[in-house]
């Protein structure tokens, strides 16, 4: 909500939408004031702001922008008093085509009968409205041209390519200031940019929307990540296995996938006689693993995990980066329990989110939120249909939850289909939260599966499955850690850690002898042997974000040392390189 003053000293509150959409209106006021040949189209508030998009000649140049917040903020200052009414559908095209406002013509056209037809004034300026507005023009403040793009008329292609101006507005200039500000940030920070720059993954349209393609460097990062995790649960007993990212039908429609989680998934494959999908998740695979041998009470926890490539649909207006992808890679794992190991197991989950995220990545404890996300109890059908374990499942999590101590919040449909989970939310740099680990307690694919182990009492007994994922996707997570740090990763996950710089071509035998002796350390160690200048070279390897440079002339050669600058700390001298490998380590 935004604040804003009326006459006679009174304030009022207002929906941003409303505040956003009259600024639309004071933009396309003034695009008509300057550009009088110009058509409107539609000028809605969206998000963060709002756009109008116009038919004009040509493409507004910079300087058409300039000059057309100029005229807004004279709108503003004028305080125009803005005015509603009424006309019947002849007279309102009437009206329209008087102005020569061939899409506002449209729009009436397609109305449907009946409809109230409103046009809202402003000084010389009418346009057609369903409102709600502010009082008068002088309401608003702040206002900023943003970017601006061609849009096709109704978004179809088969239309008219139309000229559309984004820009916000604010109630004080220092939001405004505030708002900036944040723009900037998040376009240095933004991961799509930054693995351009860095050159750590592409797309291209005959792969397809929504499936990068990671690059050398990108690859690296990948690598060492997954390889870090995995290394870790394998340290914690977890089994890692692999399975086939293709399934038949039969198998989703054992699970309730078929049922509950079709609109997500790709379409299904006709083969001999097969009807086969790509998976959309791997936990019925792993129940499949399960199954394929006897189980003891004694064998339990058993903790089957894998690296395994997942397939989405998502809409391709939606696929973003590494961050909304259509090919992902799970860092997934479930873990089938005994019920009197629910506790302790869901408890191991949390320590090692905390051991990976706060430990090895830094994260500050503060940052965390987690969610108990439970069923929407008035949209039942959504879920597998067993009340009862729903109600143990949701009572149990937050029991546990309770009993670590851990502050949680609830939230109603959150829940995946098969039953509650605990999503553990974190703040990023740009303070607004994500969802990357998840714990999910799972009574129904047990059920689905007919799970069994063999009890103390000889009995058949069913385990219980924890669904867990600690960097939820590699590609996810690389995308957050990217816009966390700004492309300056933890040293350990750089794909080059050391670039050595020779300044000059007598240089290049000590350089490469030099990365000899670090690769022998497992260092991933680079040597810029072009003949450029040195200043050249470690402007270079700066925007490179490489964490070490190792800098070698005469002296190093001669003294047996290297140069170092670090990414963070700047030039730090010169140093033997035992004494640069200590401090790498
Ligand atoms: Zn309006
Ligand atoms: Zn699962």
């Amino acid at each position: 909500m935004f604040k804003i003053k009326l006459g006679g000293g009174k304030t009022a509150e207002v929906e941003e939408s409303m505040y956003w959409h009259t600024t639309s209106h004071i933009m396309a006021q003034a695009v008509k004031r300057l550009f009088p040949k110009a058509k409107l189209a539609i000028g809605p508030a969206i998000d963060e702001g709002f756009y109008y998009d116009f038919d004009v000649e040509r493409p507004f140049t910079d300087e058409d922008k300039e000059k057309i917040e100029e005229e807004m903020k004279k709108i503003i200052k004028e305080d125009l008093p803005i005015e509603r009414f009424e006309l019947p559908r002849d007279e309102a095209i009437k009206l329209m085509k008087e102005k020569d406002e061939p899409y506002k013509v449209e729009l009436i056209e397609e109305l449907p009968e009946g409809e109230v037809i409103s046009f809202y004034k402003q000084g010389e300026f009418t346009d057609l409205c369903r409102g709600p507005h502010l009082p008068s023009t002088g309401c608003v403040k702040a206002v900023k041209l943003l970017n601006n793009s061609g849009a096709y008329w109704k978004g179809s292609e088969k239309n008219k390519m139309l000229q559309r101006i984004y820009a916000i507005s604010f109630p004080k200039a220092s939001e405004l200031d505030e708002y900036m500000t944040l723009l900037e940030e998040r376009q240095a920070r933004d991961h799509r940019k930054i693995g351009k720059d860095l050159k750590l993954f592409m797309t291209h349209p005959l792969v397809g929307a929504g499936l990068p393609m990671y690059l050398p460097d990108g690859a690296t990062i990948r690598r060492v990540l997954e390889r870090y995790i995995q290394d870790k649960e394998l340290a914690l007993g977890y089994w890692h296995v692999y399975t086939p990212s293709l399934a038949t039908v039969n198998l989703y429609k054992t699970s309730g996938h078929w049922d509950h989680y079709k609109e997500d998934m790709f379409p299904m494959m006709k083969m001999d006689n097969e009807e086969l999908v790509l998976r959309p998740m791997n936990c019925p695979h792993h129940m499949l693993i399960y199954k394929s041998d006897m189980r003891s009470y004694r064998d339990l926890p058993i903790k089957i995990g894998e690296l395994a490539h997942d397939f989405r649909y998502e809409n391709s207006g939606a696929v973003c980066g590494l961050e909304r992808v259509r090919q992902m890679c799970q860092n997934d794992a479930h873990l089938f329990v005994r019920p009197d190991q629910i506790k302790e197991e869901v408890g191991k989950v949390i320590n090692l989110i905390f051991e990976v995220y706060i430990k090895d990545f830094g994260f500050s404890r503060d940052s965390f939120k987690f969610r108990l996300s439970l069923r929407d109890k008035a949209n039942k059908e959504k879920y597998i249909d067993n009340d009862e374990m729903w109600e143990t499942a949701e009572s149990g999590l937050r029991e546990i939850l309770k009993e670590l101590d851990i502050e949680f919040y609830e939230a109603e449909g959150e829940a995946a289909f098969y039953g509650p989970k605990i999503d553990i939310q974190i703040k990023t740099a740009l303070g607004h939260d994500v969802t990357i680990p998840t714990c999910q307690l799972d009574f129904a694919l047990p059920e689905r599966f007919e799970l069994e182990y063999v009890g103390e009492d000889g009995e058949a007994h069913r385990p219980v499955v924890i669904h867990r994922a600690i960097l939820g996707t590699s590609d996810r997570f690389i995308s957050f850690l990217i816009e966390e740090t700004k492309g300056n990763l933890p040293f350990w996950l750089c794909p080059k850690q050391v670039k050595i710089l020779p300044i000059a071509d007598r240089h290049l035998d000590y350089a490469n002898k030099i990365k000899e002796e670090l690769q022998k350390h497992n260092l991933r160690v680079e040597v810029d042997s072009r003949s450029e200048k040195i200043g050249y070279k470690i402007r270079e390897a700066q925007l490179s974000k490489v964490p070490y440079m190792l800098i070698i002339g005469d002296k190093e050669q001669e003294s047996n040392t290297v140069g170092v600058r670090s990414r963070g700390e700047g030039d730090i001298g010169a140093m033997k390189v035992e004494e640069f490998l200590n401090k790498a380590k």
